[in-house]
């Protein structure tokens, strides 16, 4: 299933996901990501799905939705990997927009600096990048770069990229307790924010099961200190996500397993999540263990909560 959802996204609304990279292939394997350790470290763009079956498995995914009077408000390119390691990315855009939704990409923007990446992007209404860090050895700690990439160029790229633009631009910065939350850090990421000038610099914590268990998410002291600093040198619009979502908004197809892997594909959910909506389905809990049973999703446990996500090696 290259097509999912929607999904309630609290940037982009009723999301429909476009998962466009095979699981865990990127140039990154950043310490809090929750698809676990890249498996497929590459910076090499390739074809991975044929930008026709993407098209098709959207137009299908659109009718469904106007069969059952749904609605979506956007496709996001949010894969289980970098989506601009895909070589047919800006293909795959120009077949979606006759569609007339919005089209968003979520990217670590490690390739930004390729005038070929830079051009896929520009053909996307809303493109967020990652600016965990603004110094060489912290952005190594987390991010855990590919060894060809070099970060003076990915900065740069960022700020050519930023200046071309004409849709909306959002950054992303992941705050991981006692790596990249302290005070000179902070700084210098808002010094180049100012640089990128996006529309909303959004600031993340770990909060799912991330790769390396002793990635801990940063206090809510550090988190309003990181707005302030953030917001007063960059002068950016700064939204702090905290990611403890709410079961609000998930839209039920006719089958709640399907429901399930749908939401559990986007991110790892909380358990009393799951139970909620399960309630609301009236829904019973084995349905939860028998897709644990055939390994379609997996259980975690983080900061004493049990998750649960897709299985993504299935
Ligand atoms: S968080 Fe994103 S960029 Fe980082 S390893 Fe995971 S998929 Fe790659």
């Amino acid at each position: 299933m290259i097509v999912y959802g929607p999904v309630p996204s609290m940037r982009l609304g009723q999301s429909i996901g476009v998962n466009n990279i095979p699981p865990k292939t990127c140039s990154y394997s950043c310490t809090y990501c929750q698809l676990g350790r890249t498996d497929r470290m590459q910076v090499k763009r390739r074809t991975f799905y044929k930008p026709e079956d993407i098209c098709r498995e959207a137009g299908a995914k659109l009718k469904q939705l106007e069969a059952e009077n749904r609605h979506a408000d956007c496709f996001s390119f949010v894969p289980d990997g970098e989506p601009t390691l895909d070589i047919n990315l800006g293909a795959e855009i120009d077949l979606l927009k006759p569609f007339n939704i919005k089209i968003a990409v979520i990217t670590n923007a490690s390739l930004l600096w390729m005038d070929e990446v830079k051009e896929d992007l520009m053909k996307a209404d809303w493109v967020s990048v990652s600016v965990d860090a603004a110094e060489e050895d912290i952005w190594r700690k987390i991010d855990r770069p590919h060894g060809a990439l070099s970060h003076k160029e990915i900065l740069n790229g960022m700020i050519e990229f930023s200046k071309e633009y004409q849709g909306t631009l959002v950054t992303e910065t992941m705050l991981v307790g006692g790596v990249n939350d302290h005070e000179a850090c902070i700084g210098k990421i808002a010094e180049q924010l100012s640089l990128i000038r996006p529309s909303k610099a959004y600031i993340l914590v770990p909060t799912r099961p991330p790769a390396e268990s002793s990635v801990k998410r940063a206090s809510k002291s550090s988190l309003s200190s990181a707005a302030r600093i953030i917001r007063n040198i960059s002068g950016a619009d700064v939204e702090c996500i905290t990611g403890d979502e709410k079961e609000e908004g998930f839209f039920f197809t006719e089958s709640v397993a399907d429901d399930l892997l749908s939401i559990a594909s986007v991110h790892p959910v909380r358990e009393d999540i799951i139970d909620k909506l399960l309630r609301k389905r009236k829904a019973d809990k084995k349905i939860v263990t028998e897709m644990l049973e055939k390994g379609e999703l997996l259980e975690f446990q983080y900061e004493g909560k049990k998750f649960y996500r897709k299985n993504i090696q299935e």
